[in-house]
């Protein structure tokens, strides 16, 4: 505005215009026929409102309470407190006991008494705060790689990354049993998406020799570890289908980081594989580093591209720096301790063992983080986990959609701060009420309940 109120570079003509045209009455609207009323669905007339339903009218007739959302009353590592009762905990990522450790949480109050809780905004508008730059060197170190980026969180780290780098025209491969956050991810992106059987690589060189040449690029995801079935990628076989038809190579070390190789270090370390042969190495801070997020470590292009572009990075805050503290001390302390790896090993075969023994199938687990047992139908494992609960002991039941309608299981997360006594507790535990359970009767086809 000028001094005298009127707007510079407006002459005295073109004010007297826009005037005119303000004044002018707005031309009528021509009559359209309205509509017959169109009502929005209401949420309980959904179709998966109603399966929710089902599922817990099926439920509460067979007496099982409702097993998630069990409220913790303070922190939860090897143990937990619920409704006041000490358990034995194995449903907390704490794969390497670092809740339970005092130093990433000292490191979290310093960051929030230095910069305070919140991020203010993305990091592209409000700034970064030193720890995150120091976090992503962290990480881009431990991979060997040149760059690292943190998000605010590892569902949204894979939705943005894979987002971002594919489009029409470009094809993603990925294993059968990969997380719902590639998939989204792929989705969003508009490519062309396939799955190949579970750790097929021979069903993934089939439908690369089918298709790769009709696309542009190509990328393939597998997980370091399975977040459900504790088995790991066959990285050697999918680095050499890398070279021979040339796509990029996703690995989601979400569970692996900590808990494979010999030190924990994670895929490359468990396989001897050069990091610089995967392309994307994404992960989560939310793990084995004891904090919420996620990250993507690779080339500088690629930092630099996801910093600038990915939706999830550019439109959404950053870490808050409490967590990025948190994290960057858990991940000094997993290079700095490298037998809590060996521990976690360690009890995680002794779970395999003891299960054996106990003839519970852990299915295709190696001794690592993640061991489920195999239940079969999803009731039976929702009231096997209320009767462990019971008897003091915290393990979640992975059901349907989770996993297929008959493969519901119990996954038991088995970290460094377990006792050897507390694991061989939850197998003899495991086995005896799985057995009351069958002996009782219990166990039914929920699919055909569901369609009573
Ligand atoms: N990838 C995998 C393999 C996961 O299991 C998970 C969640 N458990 C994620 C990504 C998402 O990570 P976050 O929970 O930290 O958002």
């Amino acid at each position: 505005m000028t001094a005298d109120g009127s707007r510079p570079g407006l002459d005295a003509d073109a004010r007297q215009r826009l005037i005119a045209q303000a004044r002018q009455r707005p031309t009528p609207l021509r009559a359209v026929p309205t509509p017959a009323p169109v009502r929005a669905t209401a949420f309980d007339r959904l179709p998966d409102y109603d399966t929710l339903t089902k599922m817990r009218a099926v439920g509460a007739m067979m007496g099982v309470a409702n097993p998630f959302y069990r409220s913790h009353d303070g922190r939860a590592s090897a143990t937990s407190m619920i409704d006041g009762v000490e358990v034995i905990n194995f449903a907390s990522y704490d794969y390497l006991g670092l809740n339970a450790d005092p130093r990433p949480a000292a490191a979290a109050h310093v960051a929030i008494d230095t910069y305070g809780v919140s991020p203010s905004a993305s990091r592209l508008v409000a700034g970064e705060r030193p720890v995150h730059g120091a976090l992503e060197r962290a990480l881009a170190r431990h991979y060997r790689t040149d760059a690292a980026v943190v998000f605010v969180s590892g569902h949204a780290t894979n939705v943005a990354t894979i987002g971002e780098l594919l489009g029409e025209g470009d094809l993603i491969l990925h294993d059968s049993l990969i997380h719902n956050s590639v998939m989204v991810g792929a989705k969003l992106s508009g490519a062309s998406r396939r799955s190949f059987a579970h750790n097929d690589l021979g069903a993934l060189a089939r439908l690369l020799a089918e298709n790769r040449s009709q696309y542009r690029n190509a990328l393939v995801v597998v997980e370091g570890l399975y977040s459900m079935d504790g088995d790991i990628a066959p990285l050697p076989g999918l680095i050499a289908l890398k070279k021979q038809y040339g796509f990029w190579l996703m690995v989601d070390e979400a569970h692996s980081l900590g808990s494979i190789g010999a030190t924990g270090l994670g895929s490359f370390e468990a396989f001897g594989i050069d990091p610089s042969d995967v392309d994307i190495w994404m992960g989560t801070l939310s793990k084995t580093l004891g904090s919420t997020g996620g990250y993507v470590a690779g080339s500088t292009a690629l930092v630099d591209l996801l910093k600038a572009q990915a939706s999830g990075f550019v439109y959404s805050v950053g870490l808050a720096p409490a967590m990025a503290a948190a994290a960057l001390t858990a991940l000094d302390i997993l290079h700095a301790e490298p037998d809590r790896a060996a521990t976690l090993q360690s009890n995680a075969q002794l779970f395999l063992d003891l299960a054996a023994k106990a003839g519970l199938d852990t299915g295709t687990a190696i001794a690592s983080a993640v061991i489920p047992v195999m239940v079969g139908d999803s009731l039976l494992a929702a009231k096997l986990s209320e009767r462990l609960l019971a008897r003091g002991l915290n393990a979640l039941p992975i059901i349907y959609p989770a996993v297929p309608m008959q493969s519901a299981r119990l996954r038991f997360f088995i970290t460094s701060a377990h006792s050897p006594a507390q694991i061989e507790a939850a197998v003899r535990i495991t086995k005896e009420e799985r057995d009351r359970l069958l002996a009782e009767g219990f166990g039914c086809d929920l699919s055909k309940m569901m369609d009573l």
